[in-house]
This record gives structure tokens, C-alpha cells and sequence, in this order.
């Protein structure tokens, strides 16, 4: 008896778009092979909670080859894919050369420093699971030195902690760090003089949370200020040696922590795949999210660049990169079934971004609130969208742990 072969479909990453779409081939007449250069699902809306000693790792974080234990059609391959040839239909990774008959690049995005340099070296970003380790590692080190600093003033820079970027990711971070060390360190510490911490919010334009609504720019800014966070908007930097921020209107500020959350651009691979690109390097694909002149290429996620009706481009996020991979999966089993493809919409679930304890805000269903409920929803629906039921349990008890008893749980400075 003869065997058909199924068509080959090539995955590459397996981060929210990645995994969405070799989900949902499941059942597909297909083989699947899925590489990414980790062997883990990272749930990247929570890394801030590794950088401020709230979570492990492996709490937000789950092993691929788990996740698709059960899904026959699937292989996973841990690699890091290097080189594509579009016209050969091949891809080239460390170790290896993979033919395929269609291709989905989910491969996402990176930090981007937009050319500087001395701020790419010298500050901390949160992107991956090494990058919030070294984060909450430096933190912690920068309170144990200022612990034992008898000059004012060099201790104040040890203790002033600059947060650059005014997106969800610096607000929810700012606000988690000014948190961590007045409720939670200065029991550790209690030789420390709080009003000497410092903790920064530096935004470029003129409001943070641009892509919220007006009433929550200001909600948030409020939250924010309540507690202790100074902000600092229409304020652009230029420079950062370690110690010292210089500010494109000639000021300083003696700090020797920045966290750098100012932008996202696509993966570094898009620059080498000789595809149209368009801003932050995103590849420009059709509107049923395959790349111009080749319908078996599907692009999905932080590395597809999509306008909406407005002709503005989609943000990075993960319910975009969700629902992409719907969609280019259910356009790959058209093309299969010769069929045309659809078209890719957005709809637009809302927004949301927690401040601290008790705060957060929201707009969904048309509807803006901040505040407690506003917190309430944000902790249930990221527990809910963890991979894993040890992990939703063990982030629900480490999360009521640390609201009853002021007490994140891994305030450890490890070896790197
Ligand atoms: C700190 C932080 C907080 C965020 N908070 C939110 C939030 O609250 N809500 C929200 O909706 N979004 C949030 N986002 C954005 C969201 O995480 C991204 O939009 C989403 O992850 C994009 O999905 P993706 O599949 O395109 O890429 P990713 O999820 O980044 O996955 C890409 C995968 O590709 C792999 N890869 C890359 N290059 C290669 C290669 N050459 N070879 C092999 N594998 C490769 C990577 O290892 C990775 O696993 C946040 C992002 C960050 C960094």
C-alpha cells in the first residue's frame, strides 16, 4: 500500500503566535516540525514579576516539548534558525537544513535601544528569562551596597532606580519596583532611609500609556505619583556610562540601575531574510498575512507588520500575535483544500495594565475603570492565560502570600 506524505509545515518560534498556530493544525493533514532556539513557552507579560524578585522563572515559563506531548503531527526541534531560502524552500539552522512546503515565522520581536549604544550596554532590559534575572539580581545587589555606603550621595545613586519607557511594561514595572522596596525591603532593611530611594519613570512624549484613553493616562499617572514614583515626560535621554544618565537637554541624573522598556522591534533574523520591511524591521506581509510572492510563507506576531483600518500598525502584543495565528492557520488548511485565503482582522479585546497592589486600569467593552477591580481582573485573567495548572496555582498562592504578608518570594542574588 502506497503512503501519501503529508505537506511538511515549518514553525518557526513558539512563542504566543508560534504555539497558537501549531495548536491549532492539531488536526491538520499535516507534519508539523516546531523549532525555537529555547525549549520553553515564555509568558512574557509577567517577566517584570521575575525582574522584582515576585517570580521564578519557571512559573511563567513551560517546556515546549510538555506542552505538545500529545499532539501527534508535531515535532519540536530546539534550534536557532539562521538563514532562509524563500525560492528553495528550505530553512538553515545551527546543525541543520529543513525542507518545507509551507512556513510560518512566528519569531517575534526584541529590545530596541534605537542606536544607543552605551544604553544598550549598561542598562537592563526585560525581554527574556536571563535579562530579568540579571534585573532582580543587580536590584537586590544595588540595596546590599547601599546598605554599607556611608556617603550620602553615592548611596542616593545607588538607590535612585530609572525606568525609561512610559509603555504598560515601564508603568508596570516602575510601579512593581517602587512597591518591592517600600513595602517589602525596608523590612530587610531597616537602617534604610526610604526618602533616599528614588524610583523614575522617564517618557519621551507627553503622556504615558499613549495607546490608552485620555481618563486613563491620568488614572495611571495618579496611581503612579501616589506612590512614589516621580515621572518624568517630554524627557529623553541620551546617554548612560553605568553611573550617570545624561538627558538631551544637558541635565543628569546619577543612577546606577536603568531599566530600558522605550521599544520593541522585530527579531534580529527579519534583517537578514531579504523581505520588504517596514518600521521597528517588521515584515510586510498581505493582508491574509503571507509574504508578497510567497502564499506559503505566513508571517504572525511582533514580526508581521499589519496596519488596521486606520492605517496604523498593530501593536506588539500577544493578543495580536494570538490572533494572527488563528487566522494563518486556518488559512494554511485553505490553501491545502485549494481555497482562497482571508483576509486578517483585529478585534480589539481591550486593554489593561496593573500599577501596583489594588490598582490597575482597564478599558474593556468600550468601558474605562482603574482601581481595585480594575487589579482584580488583571490577576485573574493573567493566571488564567499561565500555561499549566501548577503554575496557575502556584502564582495564585505566591500572589496572595505576597498581598497578606508584604513578602515577594525570591529576593536571592544568584551567581549569573
Ligand atoms: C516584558 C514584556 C511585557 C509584555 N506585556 C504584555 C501584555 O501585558 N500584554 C500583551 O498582550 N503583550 C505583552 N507583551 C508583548 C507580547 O509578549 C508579544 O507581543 C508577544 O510575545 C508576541 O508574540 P510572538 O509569537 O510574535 O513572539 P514571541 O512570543 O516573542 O515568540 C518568539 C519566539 O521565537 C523564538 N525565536 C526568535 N528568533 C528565533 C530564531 N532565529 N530561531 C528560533 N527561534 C527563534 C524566540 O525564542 C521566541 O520563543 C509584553 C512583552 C514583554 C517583553
Amino acid at each position: 500500500m502506497k503512503t501519501e506524505k503529508l505537506p511538511h509545515v515549518v514553525i518557526v518560534g513558539a512563542g504566543f503566535g508560534g504555539l497558537e498556530t501549531a495548536q491549532r493544525l492539531r488536526n491538520a493533514p499535516v507534519q508539523i516540525t516546531l523549532i525555537d532556539r529555547q525549549n520553553y513557552h515564555l509568558f512574557q507579560p509577567l517577566l517584570y514579576q521575575v525582574a522584582i524578585a515576585g517570580l521564578v522563572p519557571s512559573q511563567i515559563a513551560y517546556p515546549l516539548r510538555t506542552i505538545f506531548r500529545k499532539q501527534k503531527n508535531l515535532n519540536f526541534q530546539m534550534s536557532e534558525v539562521r538563514a532562509i531560502d524563500f525560492k528553495g524552500r528550505y530553512v538553515r539552522s545551527n546543525g541543520s537544513v529543513m525542507a518545507y512546503d509551507y512556513l510560518v515565522l512566528a519569531v517575534g520581536g526584541q529590545t530596541n535601544f534605537f542606536g544607543l549604544k552605551a544604553v544598550e550596554e549598561n542598562s537592563f532590559q526585560l525581554k527574556g528569562i536571563e535579562s530579568a534575572i540579571s534585573t532582580r539580581n543587580h536590584l537586590l545587589r544595588m540595596l546590599e551596597r547601599a546598605s554599607r555606603e556611608p556617603d550620602p550621595e553615592a548611596r542616593r545613586a545607588l538607590l535612585t532606580f530609572v525606568v525609561v519607557g512610559g509603555g504598560p511594561t515601564g508603568v508596570e514595572t516602575a510601579g512593581a519596583l517602587v512597591e518591592l522596596i517600600t513595602h517589602v525591603m525596608v523590612k530587610d532593611y531597616p537602617q534604610m532611609d526610604v526618602s533616599e530611594v528614588r524610583v523614575l519613570l522617564i517618557e519621551a512624549m507627553s503622556s504615558v500609556m499613549l495607546a490608552y484613553p485620555d481618563e486613563l493616562r491620568k488614572a495611571t499617572m495618579n496611581l503612579l505619583e501616589n506612590r512614589g514614583v516621580e515621572i518624568l515626560l517630554n524627557t529623553r535621554l541620551t546617554d548612560y556610562n553605568g553611573r550617570r544618565i545624561t538627558l538631551a537637554d544637558g541635565g543628569h541624573i546619577d543612577a546606577h540601575t536603568l531599566i530600558w522598556t522605550a521599544g520593541v522591534r522585530a527579531a534580529e533574523i527579519t534583517d537578514r531574510l531579504g523581505v520588504q520591511q517596514a518600521s521597528a524591521g517588521r515584515v510586510r506581509v498581505e493582508p491574509t498575512l503571507q509574504l508578497p510572492q510567497h502564499p506559503e510563507v505566513f508571517v504572525v506576531g511582533d514580526a508581521a507588520y499589519v496596519e488596521d483600518s486606520k492605517g496604523q500598525p498593530l501593536p506588539m502584543l500577544a493578543t495580536v500575535a494570538q490572533q494572527q495565528a488563528k487566522v494563518a492557520a486556518s488559512n494554511l488548511q485553505r490553501l491545502l483544500k485549494d481555497e482562497s485565503p482571508q483576509p486578517f482582522q483585529y478585534e480589539d479585546p481591550g486593554l489593561l495594565a496593573t500599577i501596583g497592589r489594588n490598582a490597575a486600569v482597564a478599558r474593556i467593552w468600550g468601558l474605562s475603570f482603574s482601581g481595585f477591580i480594575a487589579w482584580v481582573i488583571w490577576v485573574a485573567l493573567h493566571i488564567y492565560r499561565l500555561i499549566g495548572f501548577r503554575n496557575r496555582l502556584v502564582v495564585l498562592i505566591n500572589w496572595a502570600w505576597d498581598y497578606f504578608f508584604y513578602d515577594n518570594q525570591v529576593r536571592l542574588i544568584t551567581r549569573e
